[in-house]
């Protein structure tokens, strides 16, 4: 590989993502202007290889809310939800969306269009009640695919299974129920092989997630999973079932490959590696980011490219020769892994913890979303009490800067890489004795 081949390969991820999240946004923005019905879905389970076959733009709130912390101005849309009746406590995305329909759809990158439906699952609880928002505001239908999650930590019957396979019964009638309402509000009738079209595209996109988030176990590591990675993490949920999704993941593949070839990392000197718990803190999102780089730290790996991703990290297959059946066993095991990736992650993060050769892991819990941060206090306590793991505990949020604290942020960070440190000079003395 000559250098010009590699100058145009290493980095590319990362500028191609950019430049398809902004077309596909500015797709949305046609849709608004042409006053196109279009589909609200949420990333865990967000159905979008069967929207698509029905030409419906595919909104996804969470990602827009997110958005406008990123380039700051999402304290403005929290103010107004606020100001309209909803409390400081609940999730800042919410609040955000609640804005932006007050707004006419209006955000920082565009328009999007209004919901003609949501369709979601209960991989979160705040998916349901947030879409009975759009509900009482437009009267759009909203469904919900009550999608069986693991009964316990470690109980996770497979295909074949007499349990899954009820469960997977329950979710094809469900999804057989969803193809009339979904004709009805396109006007387009549901064609099978459409369907097989964008599995396939889903197939070959998750193929790739799921390599890419393999090879970054490389010495030195080759992306940050908390920045780069929530690049890709974007591409995978706005762009999947398409044909451009599934090249950019083929593509990613190729320059990590590369980059794991040619020992390319992603920092210069990569002195810790660490795994992220949680949801970025988004309202300083650079500069939290900053905070780990500057010590040599990067993030090999993170909980939040699991379940943010609807679970895709698992690589899972479609079978396009029985498309309504294994969509409904993708959605089944995909919602189910984003749930377990939340709630019962601890056998996943001392796997990664070896197998990645990771010094530390990094909680952060944040205080407007429950569902992800309820459970770490005892995540963390549990890892500790198997296995001498570094960890740090921070705490902040992912929309609303009122509880964002860079200095108290910065003083626990440099503190855990003290401690970081001083492990190593005393297991290098021990290793001397
Ligand atoms: S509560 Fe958490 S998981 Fe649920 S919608 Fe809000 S941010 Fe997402």
């Amino acid at each position: 590989m000559t250098p010009t081949a590699e100058a145009g390969i290493v980095g590319r991820g990362n500028a191609e993502g950019a430049r398809l999240f902004r077309e596909w946004f500015a797709d949305l923005g046609t849709a608004a202007e042409e006053g196109r019905p279009s589909a609200y879905v949420f990333v865990m389970g967000s159905l979008v290889e069967l929207l698509r076959t029905f030409d419906l733009p595919v909104v996804f709130p969470e990602i827009n809310s997110l958005q406008t912390a990123v380039r700051h101005v999402a304290h403005e849309y929290l103010d107004e939800a606020e100001d309209y009746g909803y409390s400081p406590d609940i999730c800042g995305y919410v609040k955000a969306d609640v804005a932006t329909q007050l707004r006419g759809g209006r955000l920082p990158m565009g328009r999007i269009p209004k919901p003609a439906i949501a369709v979601h699952t209960n991989a979160c609880n705040t998916y349901i009640k947030w879409a009975e928002i759009w509900e009482r505001m437009y009267g759009c239908p909203i469904v919900t695919i009550d999608t069986p999650g693991s009964r316990a930590d470690g109980v996770r019957p497979g295909p074949g299974h007499a349990d899954f396979e009820n469960d997977r019964r329950y979710v094809v009638a469900q999804l057989e129920e969803l193809i009339p309402v979904l004709e009805r509000i396109s006007g387009t009738a549901f064609d099978i092989d459409r369907l097989r079209e964008t599995l396939g595209h889903a197939n070959t996109m998750a193929r790739g997630w799921r390599r890419v988030l393999e090879l970054n176990a490389a010495r030195p590591s080759l992306f940050n999973a908390l920045t780069d990675g929530t690049i890709y993490l974007g591409v995978s949920n706005c762009l999947r079932g398409t044909a451009e999704g599934a090249r950019y993941f083929e593509e990613l593949v190729e320059e990590m490959e590369l980059k794991s070839a040619e020992g390319i990392g992603t920092l210069t000197e990569e002195l810790y590696r660490l795994i992220f718990v949680g949801v970025p803190c988004y309202p300083i999102f650079r500069r939290f980011g900053e905070l780990f780089t500057e010590w040599g730290g990067t993030f090999v790996g993170s909980t939040y490219l699991w379940f943010a991703s609807g679970g895709a990290n698992g690589g899972f297959q479609y079978d396009v020769g029985r498309p309504l059946d294994s969509l409904a066993e993708g959605l089944l095991l995909g919602v189910r892994d984003a749930m377990d990736s939340m709630f019962f992650h601890t056998d996943a993060l001392l796997g990664m913890f070896d197998a990645f050769g990771a010094d530390g892991i990094v909680y952060h819990p944040i205080k407007s979303c429950r569902t992800v941060s309820t459970g770490l206090a005892d995540s963390r306590r549990e890892i500790m009490s198997r296995a001498d793991t570094p960890s740090l505990f921070i705490e902040s949020d992912m929309m609303d800067r009122r509880v964002v604290s860079e200095a108290q942020l910065k003083n626990r960070i440099d503190a855990f890489f003290e401690g970081l440190a001083s492990r190593r000079v005393k297991a290098a003395a021990g290793a001397g004795h």
